[in-house]
């Protein structure tokens, strides 16, 4: 089958979906393919005007079934929908770890005693890891939400064997996206 007949299947399927036309409405769908992005494994989905526009990266097409397409379409149509908040992981550690020595230093100045300056810096720094543990614990939320969507589209099957064919990260604490594996525990498939 060539990509042009897979992707084209993929639109009618969206089309037909009655789950994704409960979210997308009465948007009209177009599924291109990305050329030139060798090796990458990414689609996209945005909204102009009154069309949504998907387009999927050649190396995705090749790799995943039609349904496993669909399912990843339907993942992203929920970030679409729920855009992220979340994307600058350490933006919220950095700027409070930045803050830290000016505050304590003008506390040293300002006649502060130096431990109270030094307490209120270590209280900032400790805010921005809480922070940042927050905001990933929410994007792997956002993960776990776009992959039911994804699942509810295309069924959750395929939306398990899209994910067991991406890359494994590492289920480690730092990660936004949380492991393949605990993400296809999810849906239950
Ligand atoms: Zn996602």
């Amino acid at each position: 089958m060539t990509l042009e007949r897979k992707v084209g299947g993929v639109k009618s399927a969206l089309e037909q979906s009655e789950v994704a036309q409960k979210y997308i409405g009465n948007l009209y769908i177009f599924v291109s393919i990305l050329p030139h992005t060798p090796n990458e494994i990414n689609a996209y989905a945005r909204v102009i005007g009154n069309e949504l526009h998907c387009s999927v990266t050649e190396a995705a097409v090749e790799l995943f079934t039609e349904g496993e397409l669909l399912a990843v379409l339907g993942h992203e149509i929920s970030h679409l929908l729920n855009p992220s908040h979340t994307p600058h992981l350490f933006r919220g550690l950095l700027f409070t770890t930045v803050l830290a020595a000016p505050v304590a230093a003008a506390a040293h100045f300002s006649g502060i005693h130096l431990v109270v300056g030094a307490v209120i810096a270590v209280a900032l720094i400790f805010y921005g890891i809480l922070r940042a543990l927050l905001e990933k614990k929410i994007s792997r939320n956002e993960e776990y939400r776009a992959d039911a969507l994804g699942a509810a589209v295309a069924g959750p099957q395929f939306m398990a064997s899209a994910l067991a064919k991406l890359p494994n990260e590492s289920a480690s604490w730092l990660a936004t996206h949380p492991s393949s594996l605990s993400r296809i525990e999810r849906i239950g498939a």
